[in-house]
């Protein structure tokens, strides 16, 4: 299991403009979207519990329409694959970033 990956909310923001920019809210029509974030913790990482048998659960990352408040999730395991890649690409650009000596 991959260690875990503290999603910010800008780099929520960036995944949804690179993957489905333009989409509407599918309750009312609306484009303006709010993430479910907060400074303290980047965007908030949330896990349903399904039914079928104990311990299996779905992490997802979730926005509302800023008209009717719809939420939308997105699975967490396609945003932190696109955030680890956006983050290697920053750090083979700058390598002084990504390294301690
Ligand atoms: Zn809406």
């Amino acid at each position: 299991m991959d260690e875990a990956v503290k999603v910010t909310a800008d780099e929520f923001i960036s995944f949804l403009v690179e993957k489905c920019s333009g989409s509407k809210c599918a309750g009312c029509g609306g484009e303006s979207f709010k993430t479910i974030s907060s400074a303290e913790h980047g965007a908030w990482l949330f896990s349903v519990d399904t039914t079928n048998a104990p311990g299996f659960h779905l992490p997802t990352y979730a926005i509302n329409c800023a008209n009717c408040g719809w939420v939308r999730h997105h699975v967490a395991f396609r945003v932190e694959d696109w955030v680890k890649k956006q983050r290697e690409k920053l750090t083979k650009l700058s390598p002084e970033a990504g390294s301690d000596d």
